[in-house]
């Protein structure tokens, strides 16, 4: 193949625009939503009612987001189609470079339980089981043999970086609400999800509970490289967090 362009000087036959040089050098985001459109329809006949009206944004691996908005702006809505739990109307969620519609649901079931982690404003720990059996329901639908007792070394480990060592073989109702919400963050971190997804998990804390909670999020992303969208009404809290991310009107802007 020749490279002589029609001057007869020699010239590459394609060069990259500023554009697809920007992209060659960018890494791949971990996660892209490429204008996504969520509707309800909330009663029979009716036009539904379109929550979200075009979100794109990007979170890179590692990184930490905060996203904020009034009640009913639509953030667990967005939390969901980002964690799989539900489909957009239009538009694309892309985890790992990977279309989540395209995928079939035992995928998208995986994904769920290995490379994404899920906190909610409750704990929703089982009553009957022990902090470490909870931190290790996760694991149970792994198929792979746990070699060496690996997983349940990784729950103590873990237990015991949140501070609760002494507590593994009590029942959660022994617990109080902000060590019920760090077995809960231990449990999503358990199987090494590459993002954490957390709605609202201060919501049922008192202030410096919720504080300390948050800064727990903050020293795991470091420690387990795992990267962090936080759902929060506070805004102290939201700052702690690389940006923040403002929801209004169904469309998703940088807090300035
Ligand atoms: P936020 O988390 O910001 O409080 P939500 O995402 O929970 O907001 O809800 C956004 C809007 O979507 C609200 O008006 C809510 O009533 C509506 N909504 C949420 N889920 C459903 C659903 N499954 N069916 C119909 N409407 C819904």
């Amino acid at each position: 193949m020749s490279l002589m362009g029609p001057m007869g000087s020699m010239q590459p036959k394609w060069v990259p625009t500023r554009e697809t040089r920007t992209a060659m050098s960018a890494p791949e985001p971990l996660l892209e939503l490429r204008d996504v459109v969520k509707a309800y329809t909330s009663t029979a006949g009716a036009d539904p009612m379109p929550v979200l009206r075009g979100v794109s944004f990007a979170v890179q691996a590692g990184e930490t987001v905060a996203i904020v908005g009034p009640s009913g702006s639509g953030k667990s809505t967005l939390l969901n189609l980002i964690g799989a739990l539900d489909t957009p109307s239009a538009g694309s969620v892309i985890l790992a470079g990977r279309d989540l519609a395209g995928l079939p649901e035992a995928e998208l079931a995986r994904i769920r339980n290995c490379d994404l982690g899920f906190v909610f404003q409750l704990h929703h720990l089982l009553p009957q089981c022990t902090v470490q059996e909870n931190v290790l329901v996760p694991t149970l639908a792994i198929s792979t043999p746990d070699a060496g007792g690996e997983r349940a070394a990784r729950a103590r480990q873990l237990l015991g970086r949140v501070g609760l060592t002494n507590r593994l073989d009590d029942l959660p109702g022994r617990l109080s609400g902000g060590e019920r919400q760090r077995v809960a963050v231990v449990r999503a971190l358990i199987n090494r999800p590459k993002l954490l997804l957390a709605d609202e998990p201060t919501g049922s804390l008192d202030q410096d509970t919720a504080a300390s909670l948050v800064d727990l999020l903050v020293t795991l992303n470091r420690d387990e490289k795992v990267a962090v969208i936080l759902v929060s009404h506070a805004p102290a809290l939201a700052a702690r967090m690389g940006r923040t991310l403002q929801l209004r009107n169904g469309k998703l802007e940088p807090l300035i």
